[in-house]
């Protein structure tokens, strides 16, 4: 497999696919500008080679032009912070685009307006009528799955390489995400440095693993969590479910869980998935105590109980101490950690103890030469709020995509570079 480092840009244009899909206020400007300077350097490393970049990406979900989701409102920044005039194109595909990509010299850039204002980049029809028969559908079906070929084969003609840095989307098999990639042969497609580095952290949880391995696993449903939970059951050595998932095992089990979050049609899954964690050697931990709430508010009134034992108008919204010091025992011992979801409803300060108490063992593991990875949404809120992501080995930067990789899924994305099958 070709890697960015080795190869030399210089005298090449680069279609580059990012994630510049960044938060934006009413005014349009950018409130958090984290994936844009997560991409910085891979262009930079092609612009000093001597190379050119076509830079593609999204913004939000657009169906059709909409000038609220133009990448027009990003240029100045990210010009600024890339260091060069970036040029821009206002249609991905049109003849603009073409004239100005064929024009790049050495250590020029050119931003391609949002590629999902075609339908063509994810390849699903749009603009069906909502009684539209399976015929119609189907027929709309096929003919974007059509038009995308010439809107992928356009994309890919401004370009010698094709350089995948937008990990974010790296499930998606869309038009500039992976099949892009069939234009290019094996030493012209590559990961850019920000992919690189998370395929390369999900490869040591997934399959390069140092034990003991422990995985902490939060969030409020199960249901949302069952491929992860079922996938993980066959890698950990301990598995920690937590947060609002803890009180449909607990009601599971026959405990008393007062008004706390709980799935009642899936009590009959969370036995089962404790009888295969049995059947598979894994120690599922569970919490024995909560933090329990009168109302489901920062300011409501608070108590301790066993997690089993919660009085009927009452809510469990963090762990308690005693799970605390059990979690943390588990953690310091682990030397592969993974977190996804917090222990509790972290968002109220008065039930961020728990989280807090798992993001601080984590640290103190990974001090201890434990690689850990922390994914997937809210946890990575959680780190970043208790101020710890510095010590941890690697945060994720992308949310869906991590969690299909942990559910053990091939990522379109990286397939396309690798040259292995994703359909
Ligand atoms: P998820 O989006 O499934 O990863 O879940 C994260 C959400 O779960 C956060 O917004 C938490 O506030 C919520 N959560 C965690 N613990 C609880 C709990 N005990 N009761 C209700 N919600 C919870």
């Amino acid at each position: 497999m070709q890697s960015i480092d080795n190869f030399n840009f210089a005298g090449k244009k680069a279609f580059v696919r990012v994630d510049f899909n960044v938060p934006l206020d009413e005014n349009f400007n950018i409130t958090d500008d984290t994936r844009i300077r997560a991409a910085l350097p891979t262009l930079k490393k092609i612009l000093a080679d001597g190379g050119s970049v076509i830079i593609g990406s999204h913004l939000g979900r657009p169906k059709g032009v909409t000038d609220k989701y133009s990448l027009k409102h990003i240029l100045k920044h990210v010009s600024e912070l890339l260091g060069v005039d970036v040029q821009f194109a206002n249609d991905c595909i049109g003849e603009e685009a073409g004239v100005k990509a064929a024009a790049l010299q050495p250590g020029e850039a050119l931003l391609l307006e949002n590629l999902r204002f075609y339908a063509e980049e994810e390849g699903k029809p749009r603009g069906l009528a909502e009684d539209a028969t399976d015929e119609e559908k189907k027929a709309a079906k096929k003919a974007v799955k059509e038009s995308q070929k010439e809107f992928t084969k356009r994309l890919a003609s401004y370009a010698d390489c094709y350089v995948n840095d937008a990990f974010g989307t790296a499930h998606r098999a869309h038009a500039s995400t992976a099949l892009i990639a069939d234009y290019f042969d094996a030493d012209h497609k590559m990961f850019g440095y920000l992919m690189e580095k998370e395929v390369k952290a999900v490869e040591k949880v997934m399959n390069d693993i140092t034990r003991p391995f422990t995985a902490i696993m939060g969030g409020s449903k199960v249901s949302s969590k069952i491929e992860i939970i079922e996938n993980l059951l066959n890698k950990v050595d301990n598995l920690i479910i937590t947060g609002g998932m803890t009180y449909t095992f607990t009601k599971a089990m026959g405990g008393k869980i007062g008004k706390s979050i709980c799935e009642e049609d899936k009590l009959d899954l969370a036995l089962d998935l404790m009888k295969k964690a049995k059947e598979k050697g894994v120690n599922l931990v569970l919490a024995v105590d909560a933090k329990i709430a009168d109302d489901f508010s920062n300011d409501a009134k608070t108590a301790y109980a066993d997690v089993d034992k919660i009085p009927d108008d009452w809510e469990g919204l963090d762990i308690g101490p005693k799970t605390i010091e059990i979690y943390a025992d588990v953690i310091k011992k682990s030397k592969t950690i993974l977190w996804n979801g917090p222990t509790g409803v972290f968002e109220f300060e008065n039930f961020t103890d728990g989280s807090r108490a798992v993001g601080e063992a984590i640290v103190e593991a990974t001090k201890n030469g434990a690689f850990s990875l922390v994914g997937g949404g809210d946890s990575v809120a959680c780190v970043n709020k208790f101020g710890l992501a510095s010590g941890v080995s690697y945060v994720s930067t992308g949310g869906g995509a991590l969690l299909e990789a942990i559910e053990g899924k091939v990522l379109p994305g990286i397939a396309a570079i690798k040259g292995e099958p994703y359909k």
